[in-house]
């Protein structure tokens, strides 16, 4: 009898170490779905898009005054390398942390507009860059590269000069599959026109708003023309620019866009396995 139900036992045990074995075979083979996280970090932009091998793409880094709240969450985001770090216009609220974040870590590519400022934060940057020896790519209209099954495109900027800095903003849209996903920088009408001339394909299902929700982006033309089915506004509580703009909102409620401000929301998360998209947080 003893003999009988040792058997079992052992037989029981096998079977079930059997299963975890089995388990954990199943979950290396599962590829994770992207995941595009707009953070919050205040009155700025930080956006992170994580392929599914885990790849790690950073446009902007936020104002300084987010520095410990950004890096937290990459942290939880389990980043260690940067594969393509995009710094979209040097304006402070994007351009905030570059420093520490091409300090800390390794970074493959760095893609920026032609365009330089003389503040301390751009020159932080610059040295940053300099010390790690990393050759800066630059940004414009028509660039195009993959990572890991994912097509980026950069819209613009499509000139070489502009009087305002916001509009050397760098156009990003991503490809995954039958899903799109479009991020503005701090693009505003003008950069908008030029893209449109262009004949740049601009259909989304997702875009982050230019320059938070300022009247100054997002024409009817060119939000009409994305056709997305959600919109994202990176935006700080109570900023002294009034942003979002009251023309804004009003314009993604016409065309019936649903929308999520970071300021109150927090970070905004999608998660998508490149026919459906879903919003994970
Ligand atoms: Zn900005």
């Amino acid at each position: 009898m003893k003999k009988i139900l040792s058997i079992i036992i052992m037989s029981l045990i096998l079977l079930f170490t059997g299963c975890i074995g089995l388990k954990v075979e199943q979950s290396n083979n599962i590829e994770r779905n992207l995941i595009i996280s707009v953070f919050d970090v205040g009155q700025g932009d930080a956006i992170l898009i994580q392929t599914p091998n885990n790849k790690n793409i950073l446009i902007d880094a936020g104002p300084n005054s987010a520095r410990d709240s950004l890096i937290g969450k990459l942290n939880r985001n389990r980043v260690k390398d940067i594969e393509v770090l995009i710094s979209t216009h040097p304006h402070e609220d994007h351009i905030g942390n570059m420093d520490d974040i091409i300090k800390n870590y390794n970074i493959k590519d760095i893609y920026m507009p032609k365009v330089t400022t003389n503040t301390k934060t751009f020159i932080y940057m610059m040295e940053e860059i300099k010390k790690k020896n990393i050759k800066i790519k630059t940004a414009k209209a028509g660039i195009k590269f993959n990572v890991d099954g994912l097509d980026f495109e950069f819209l613009a900027p499509n000139e070489n000069f502009y009087e305002e800095l916001n509009n050397y903003s760098v156009v990003v849209r991503v490809k995954y599959g039958e899903k799109a996903f479009l991020f503005m920088g701090d693009a505003e009408k003008l950069s908008e026109g030029e893209i449109l001339k262009r004949g740049y394909d601009v259909k989304a299902d997702v875009i982050k708003l230019g320059h938070h929700g300022s009247s100054s982006s997002s024409s009817t033309q060119f939000v009409k023309k994305v056709n997305p089915k959600y919109a994202v506004i990176s935006v700080g509580k109570d900023n002294s620019y009034g942003h979002p703009h009251r023309e804004t909102i009003s314009l993604l409620n016409k065309l019936g866009i649903k929308y999520y401000r970071t300021d109150v929301v927090g970070d905004v998360v999608f998660e998508s396995d490149g026919h459906s998209f879903w919003i994970k947080k």
